[in-house]
């Protein structure tokens, strides 16, 4: 094992310090463990993986990945974080809606310069939607596209996956769905999950939960 979120008096505040919305965080995540964040609306879950992914710099303490402190890459540096390293799935999919599936699945090979070989005819049959591959994200229902999103998350062998909400709009055997999916392939792949949620319902399936209350983590049973 080893250690791949080390998270220490992490802070952030927006309007010059006045609005406080992440207060002295201070928390680890091992390399393939399944972490969820769980908080209400607003208690800044979307702030701390957003802070995770490089996407926004704390205003004070400290996060490093892979014994790589965020705060101290260039931009250049958080770009190809992000691109090799990490894989994101939202709330809303987001998908790119001109691209079929496949292609969608074939971004993230591209950007890090990997030939697709067999690779996105592996995770069609992996997410169990071989069929579809040729249609476009409006074309599918919000479960085949979260799991697309899944797959695209994965498909380049990030060691970290966060998601945000990713059965905030999908109905209860969509989610089961999703979540058996993402548990399963992150596990085959030995890559570390954060997933947000409010519902403590979707937190049975962590390894490990940490409960976020006004921008303050409680570890939880
Ligand atoms: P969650 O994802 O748990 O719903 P968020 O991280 O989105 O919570 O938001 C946490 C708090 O931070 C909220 O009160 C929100 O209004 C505030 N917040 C988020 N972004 C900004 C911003 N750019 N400026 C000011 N306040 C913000
Ligand atoms: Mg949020």
């Amino acid at each position: 094992m080893g250690l791949i979120i080390e998270c220490r008096n992490l802070g952030m505040s927006y309007a010059a310090g006045t609005v406080r919305v992440l207060q002295n965080l201070n928390f680890d995540v091992q390399i393939g463990e399944f972490v969820v964040i769980l908080g209400r609306s607003g208690s800044g879950k979307s702030t701390l993986l957003n802070i995770l992914g490089a996407m926004d710099l704390a205003t004070s303490g400290r996060v490093a990945i892979s014994g790589v402190a965020l705060g101290d890459l260039i931009e250049a540096g958080r770009t190809q974080f992000r691109r090799k390293s990490l894989g994101f799935i939202f709330q809303t999919y987001n998908l790119v809606p001109t691209l079929t599936v496949a292609q969608n699945l074939q971004l993230p090979l591209e950007l890090n310069g990997l030939a697709p070989h067999d690779k996105i005819e592996i995770m069609l049959a992996t997410l169990g939607l071989e069929g579809l591959s040729a249609r476009y994200p409006e074309e599918l229902s919000g479960g085949e596209q979260q799991r697309v999103a899944v797959g695209r998350a994965l498909i380049h062998t990030p060691q970290l996956v966060l998601a945000d909400e990713p059965t905030g709009n999908l109905d209860s055997i969509a989610s089961e769905g999703v979540l058996t999916l993402l548990k399963a392939l992150s596990r085959t792949q030995g890559a570390t999950v954060v997933m947000a949620t409010h519902s403590a319902d979707v937190a049975r399936h962590a390894d490990r939960v940490l409960q976020m209350h006004d921008g303050q983590l409680i570890e939880g049973p």
